[in-house]
């Protein structure tokens, strides 16, 4: 190397070279995060195309996100030259499982042209199956069962595979029959799910052989990014197809695996030896992506996981800022200081696509938009839709406009049949013609349409009774304040029950969603006022290629770095996540664990985690208790920060009222069996810490240390 200068090898430090250069037989690269594995990877990649092992089309190179798909081609096209443009298996399984299902449809029954149908069409397509076979909808939701399919799917099981305990999974055991009738109806519509585009492959190469042998023949190399995260039928798809040659490469971090709700097996790591004898396993130590600082602070929050494989790791990267601990009075406080941070930030120069904030739900973007747009502040919202366009914020939006204003014609079609009340689309056109021939809005013609006899009974009634009740919402409208109103109208027009009754992650999450918008609400006097705000946030989607700070979840931004990394909302209920304290089970609070640890380790320069003292909870403040998530952090590389001053008394108050506010510290600790380490000791810094730093000693109840007069808060 030292007289040719090698761009694609140079760059890259020993075990690094050795992954790239073992082109032959399977190896296992797993390191910790920003230690260089994508990087590795896609050296690896351009190194068979450019040494002519295989050509571009005989490499699959998996991806978790097409994003990262598009880097790593760019990536290798810097390398190599445009061989890359002849990539054609480089990208999610998705994405790779539906181009080779387009080749061989006609095995599973479909035609080649088959659509992938999304999330609302497969709902749909349930609740026909489910009312067409006479099962309460309301006791059996058609999300239940998506919920169930896509987790069969997920393990690779086809409908007569499930054992009794599966089948008993929906309806008293009719999972397997139901699942069998979507399946049915899929294949009549030449149509198939996300799911089914892994497992229909599965099935074909499990029972063709020459397809099978086909590509075992043609993929020499198999590489797999963020291996830790492959699920069941992923993983045995995987190892079907690397059966041949043996060239598997995948590439992982134990630490970072945090899509089990999605199916996903860390134990697919553990598997990798036994599957592939004589794999060769190389461990990467070095960090190039963050400060010391960030790097000990994120190792020593993940060292309080039990289930680890352990790895080392180590940055050559001198100086940088501790990991900044924020403590604020409330959300507004908090998305107030997060706005004037950047700000800050912006001044000195930084870029604002160098900078992101990662949130642990997606109710949690709302505050942050409000203020940047108050301020206005560039952002996007990554892998998700902003906080006022999803689809239950809209329909909540949609009847505090038909509220506001009954020529709304739009809110009335959203929501006249929101939720489900059996009035359809023969109903709507009739109300449509009589809205045409009068001359009046929708819904005026719906009231006057219920006083003549153009209606079934049935449907007049429903649609009578929802007129009354937005006759009242409207009289509510003038006496109450619009938080209020939208609590009581979801509530009474079956909005939230039947979120409810739905019970996924995914309903609970939109549930929480317009919580927040209630939230949200409290800060308007007026309905009026409240709507023309989010008219105004609605309208602030300008051009997208200009410099944007990034709002997303830390699922989502698994993989990426950015110089700038904002963490918000680390109280406990919130991160870790109140479903994963009720669960209570120490496997989910490990994976939110892991979450924080994919969380910090984005930072490359600066890490700043905030917390709020108080949130507020259906008009109530409630008062929060840090994550244990902060106090596990290594107080060495952390700093503590509040900007606590008038309320300060309250602030302790709170605390010192709080019977019992460590008691999770304790449970952990003895969940653990062991104490923690140095990290542990009462920290020193000079401003107020709101956070536990230390164990009870043994013999000493958790309360009586709490009931210890905390520190006075003075601030200069
Ligand atoms: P994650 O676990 O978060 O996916 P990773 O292990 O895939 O992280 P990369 O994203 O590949 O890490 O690399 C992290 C950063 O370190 C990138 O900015 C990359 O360019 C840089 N990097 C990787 N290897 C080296 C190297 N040998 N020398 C200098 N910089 C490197
Ligand atoms: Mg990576």
């Amino acid at each position: 190397p030292e007289s040719n200068p090698d761009p694609l090898l140079d760059g890259l430090n020993d075990p690094q070279r050795e992954a790239v250069l073992t082109t032959e037989g399977p190896v296992l690269m797993l390191a910790g995060a920003g230690t260089g594995k994508t990087a590795a990877l896609t050296a690896r990649l351009a190194q068979i195309v450019r040494t002519r092992r295989a050509w571009p089309s005989e490499i699959l190179c998996v991806t978790f996100t097409n994003k990262a798909a598009r880097e790593m081609r760019e990536r290798v096209g810097h390398l190599v030259g445009p061989a890359v443009e002849g990539m054609p298996w480089l990208g999610t399984f998705h994405s790779i499982a539906a181009k080779l299902l387009r080749r061989h449809a006609e095995l599973v029954g479909l035609q080649s042209n088959f659509t992938i149908i999304d999330t609302d069409d497969q709902l749909r397509l349930l609740k026909q199956l489910i009312q067409a076979e006479g099962l309460d909808e309301k006791r059996w939701p058609a999300r239940q069962l998506a919920g169930c399919i896509d987790r069969w799917k997920n393990k690779g099981l086809n409908p007569g595979d499930l054992d009794a305990l599966e089948n008993e999974a929906y309806a008293n055991g009719k999972g397997q029959r139901f699942y069998q009738l979507y399946q049915d109806r899929l294949k009549a519509l030449n149509a198939c799910d996300f799911g089914d585009l892994l497992l229909h492959m599965l099935n074909i190469l499990r029972t063709h052989r020459d397809v099978l042998e086909q590509y075992q023949r043609r993929f020499k190399y198999v590489m797999v990014d963020e291996y830790q995260d492959t699920n069941q039928v992923q993983y045995l798809w995987l190892r079907l197809l690397a059966q041949g040659h043996k060239n598997i490469c995948v590439v992982g971090d134990d630490d970072q695996s945090i899509y089990s709700w999605r199916g996903a097996e860390v134990a697919n790591i553990l598997r990798f030896e036994k599957d592939f004898p004589g794999a060769k396993v190389i461990r990467l130590e070095q960090n190039y992506r963050s400060t010391p600082h960030i790097l000990a602070a994120a190792s020593g929050l993940i060292d309080a996981n039990s289930e680890r494989l352990g790895k080392t790791l180590w940055t050559a990267l001198n100086g940088g800022d501790k990991v900044r601990v924020i403590g604020v009075w409330d959300g507004p406080e908090e998305a107030r200081r997060v706005g004037d941070e950047i700000e800050r930030l912006e001044r000195e120069g930084a870029p604002l696509s160098q900078i992101a904030i990662l949130v642990r739900a997606q109710f949690q973007t709302r505050e942050i938009e409000d203020r940047f747009i108050a301020i206005g502040m560039a952002y996007k919202i990554i892998g998700g839709f902003r906080f006022y366009e999803r689809a239950e914020i809209r329909d909540a939006l949609a009847y505090l406009r038909l509220v506001a204003q009954p020529s709304d014609d739009l809110a009335f079609e959203r929501i006249y049949n929101t939720p489900k009340r059996g009035l359809g689309d023969k109903t709507l056109e009739k109300i449509h013609r009589h809205a045409r021939a009068r001359g009046v809005p929708l819904s005026l013609a719906a009231v006057e349409i219920t006083d003549t006899d153009e209606l079934p009974a049935r449907a007049r009634n429903t649609l009578l009774a929802l007129m009354r009740d937005v006759a009242r919402w409207r009289d509510l409208a003038k006496v109450t304040a619009p938080a209020e109103l939208v609590r009581t109208l979801l509530d009474e027009s079956g909005y939230t029950a039947a979120l409810q009754a739905e019970k996924t992650a995914e309903s609970a999450g939109r549930l929480e969603n317009l919580t927040e918008l209630a939230r949200a609400m409290e800060e308007y006097e007026t309905l009026g006022d409240f709507l023309e705000h989010v008219s105004l946030v609605m309208d602030n989607d300008k051009a997208d290629d200009a410099d944007k700070v990034t709002i997303m979840t830390i699922h989502a931004a698994k993989g990426l770095e950015f110089d700038n990394v904002f963490l918000v909302g680390w109280e406990e209920g919130v991160f870790p996540s109140q479903r994963a304290l009720d669960e209570g089970g120490l496997a989910s609070l490990e994976e939110e664990r892991r979450l924080a640890y994919v969380a910090i380790t984005r930072a490359r320069r600066r890490c700043t985690i905030l917390h709020a003292a108080n949130r507020r909870i259906y008009g109530q403040w409630t008062s929060s208790i840090p994550s244990r998530f902060i106090a596990e952090m290594p107080e060495d590389h952390v700093e503590q920060e509040t900007t606590l001053s008038g309320g300060a008394s309250l602030w302790r108050a709170q605390w010192s009222e709080n019977s019992d506010p460590f008691a999770h510290v304790a449970r952990d600790a003895a969940a653990r069996g062991s104490h923690r380490g140095p990290g542990w000791q009462r920290a020193s810094t000079r401003e107020f810490d709101p956070v536990p730093r230390r164990l009870p000693e043994p013999g000493r109840s958790a309360a009586s240390f709490a009931a210890k007069p905390r520190r006075d808060v003075s601030l200069g």
